[in-house]
C-alpha cells in the first residue's frame, strides 16, 4: 500500500495540475477523431508526450504485420495508412519495480445528428461537474487520467522505478487492431491498465463481439408488378429477424453462464448500418446490412460464426429467391473473443489496495456486455489486462459527458497504482 505521505504528495500534485488536466481533456475532445480521422489527434498527443521528455514511437497500422496474430480482426474498407498509433516509453535506468502499460483509445464513434446534442459534440462545454463531447466519456477522460497520473508522479518529484509505456491507440471501437499492433511491435510489460470509463470499478468479464455484413440480392421490377420481383431490403429484414431470434436463444444459455448469469440480456445484436436499393419505384436489387452481435466467453469465434451462417442459410432455404441466390456473410471488423480477467493477479491485488486507499471503500467489479482492448493483453500475451477508469455518461449516445470530480479522483487512484506497482525513484 502506498505510504500515506506519498499518497498525500500525489493528491497535492493532481490538485495542482487539475486545471491543466481539464484544459488538456477539452483540447483532446475538440479533435473529431472518428475512424480514419485520428491522425491530427494522435499527432498532437505525440507532441505532448515528446514534450514530457518521453521517447515516442508514432506509426500507422499499415506498417505493422499482424493479420497472422490471434486477436486480429479483418478489415475491408479502411485505409490503415491513416491509422496513427502512439507509444511513449518512460524508461527507468534500473528495473527495480514492475513494468506497466497504460493504454487508452482515442477513436470515437460517429456523433449522429448534431441538432440532437445540447452542446456541439466536438465543442466541449463544462456545465457544473460535467464536460460534454463525443469521446469525452469513452475514453478521452481516461487518456487524460493516465497521462496526468504520470504527471502527478513527476510533480511529486518521482518517476516509476520500472519502464512504463503510455499508449494511445485507434480501432478500439471496431477491431482492436490498434492495441494488437502495439503487441505486434514488441511492447510488453508485467501488467496493462486500460482506463476505460468503468465508473471506478474493475471490469471482470467481457463478452466477445463479432461484426459482419449481410449482402443480399433482389430481382428489380417496376413496383407496379412488385409481386413478379423480389425486394432485397425486405429479404435482409427477414434475415435480421431470424438473427434476433438466435440472439434470444443465446441469452437463454447466458442464464447459467458463471460470469453473466446475473446480467440481464448480455448478448445483444444490432443491425447498425443499412444500404440498399437504387430507385423509389423499383424493387431493390441489393441490400447490405452491417451488424454486430455479442458472444459469451467460452464460445469460440468459429462456433459463433457458424451459428450466424447456419441461421442465414436456414432463412435462405425457406425463400424461393434466396434459396437460389444465397445471401453472403462477410466478416468485416471485430472478431473479438470474450475475456475474463482471471482473479488473483498481483496487479489486481495492488489495484484493490490503492482503490481502497483513495476511495475509502472496496473495489467493486462488474461484467461488461461490450468489449475493450484489455483482452489483447490478457488472452494472447499473458499480461494481466485491467480495465479501470472514471465515471461518465452517454457513451455512443447524444450528450456524452465526462464527470469531472470522478475523473480527478480516478486520476489519483491511477497515480497511486503506478507508484505502488512500479515502485518509485526520485528525479
Ligand atoms: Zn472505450
Amino acid at each position: 500500500m502506498p505510504d500515506p505521505a506519498l499518497l498525500a504528495a500525489l493528491e497535492k500534485a493532481v490538485d495542482a495540475n487539475w486545471e491543466r488536466q481539464v484544459a488538456w481533456l477539452q483540447n483532446l475532445v475538440r479533435f473529431p477523431s472518428r475512424r480514419g480521422k485520428e491522425g491530427p489527434c494522435q499527432d498532437w498527443i505525440a507532441r505532448e508526450f515528446a514534450g514530457r521528455g518521453w521517447s515516442v514511437d508514432r506509426y500507422t497500422l499499415s506498417e505493422v504485420s499482424m493479420d497472422h496474430l490471434p486477436g486480429h480482426s479483418p478489415v475491408l474498407d479502411t485505409d490503415y495508412n491513416q491509422a496513427v498509433q502512439v507509444v511513449a516509453t518512460v524508461r527507468a535506468p534500473e528495473q527495480k519495480g514492475r513494468s506497466l502499460i497504460l493504454q487508452g483509445h482515442v477513436d470515437v464513434v460517429p456523433e449522429g445528428p448534431v441538432e440532437m446534442w445540447t452542446h456541439k459534440p466536438f465543442d466541449p462545454v463544462i456545465t457544473g461537474e460535467w464536460m460534454n463531447g463525443r469521446g469525452a466519456h469513452d475514453m478521452k477522460q481516461g487518456v487524460s487520467a493516465m497521462v496526468f497520473a504520470m504527471d502527478a508522479l513527476r510533480a511529486a518529484g518521482l518517476a516509476p522505478a520500472a519502464d512504463v509505456y503510455v499508449q494511445t491507440v485507434t480501432e478500439e471501437e471496431c477491431t482492436g487492431n490498434g492495441a494488437l499492433s502495439t503487441l505486434a511491435r514488441g511492447y510488453r510489460a508485467d501488467a496493462a491498465l486500460v482506463p476505460e470509463p468503468t465508473g471506478g470499478q474493475l471490469s471482470r468479464a467481457y463478452v466477445g463481439v463479432m461484426w459482419f455484413r449481410l449482402r443480399v440480392r433482389g430481382v428489380p421490377v417496376h413496383v407496379a408488378v412488385a409481386g413478379t420481383g423480389t425486394n432485397a431490403i425486405m429479404s435482409a429484414y427477414a434475415l435480421i429477424k431470424d438473427i434476433y431470434a438466435l440472439t434470444e436463444r443465446i441469452n437463454e444459455d447466458a442464464k447459467t453462464h458463471p460470469w453473466f448469469k446475473h446480467v440481464n440480456h448480455p448478448i445483444n445484436f444490432n443491425p447498425g448500418i443499412i444500404r440498399g436499393g437504387d430507385w423509389g419505384s423499383s424493387t431493390p436489387a441489393w441490400c447490405e446490412v452491417d451488424c454486430r452481435i455479442g458472444l459469451l466467453p467460452g464460445t469460440d469465434l468459429a462456433t459463433a460464426r457458424q451459428q450466424i451462417l447456419d441461421t442465414v442459410a436456414e432463412a435462405a432455404r425457406n425463400d424461393a429467391f434466396m434459396a437460389n441466390n444465397p445471401p453472403e456473410v462477410i466478416w468485416n471488423g471485430f472478431q473479438a473473443d470474450g475475456y475474463i480477467l482471471e482473479p488473483g493477479s498481483d496487479a489486481e491485488a495492488v489495484l484493490r489496495q490503492t482503490h481502497q486507499q483513495v476511495y475509502g471503500e472496496p473495489l467493486k467489479e462488474h461484467s461488461s456486455t461490450g468489449v475493450a482492448d484489455s483482452r489483447m493483453y490478457g488472452l494472447y500475451y499473458g499480461i494481466p489486462g485491467i480495465c479501470y477508469g472514471p465515471t461518465g455518461k452517454g457513451g455512443h449516445a447524444y450528450d456524452e459527458a465526462a464527470h469531472l470530480p470522478s475523473l480527478k479522483k480516478n486520476t489519483l487512484a491511477i497515480a497511486a497504482f503506478i507508484a505502488e506497482w512500479c515502485g518509485t525513484r526520485p528525479v
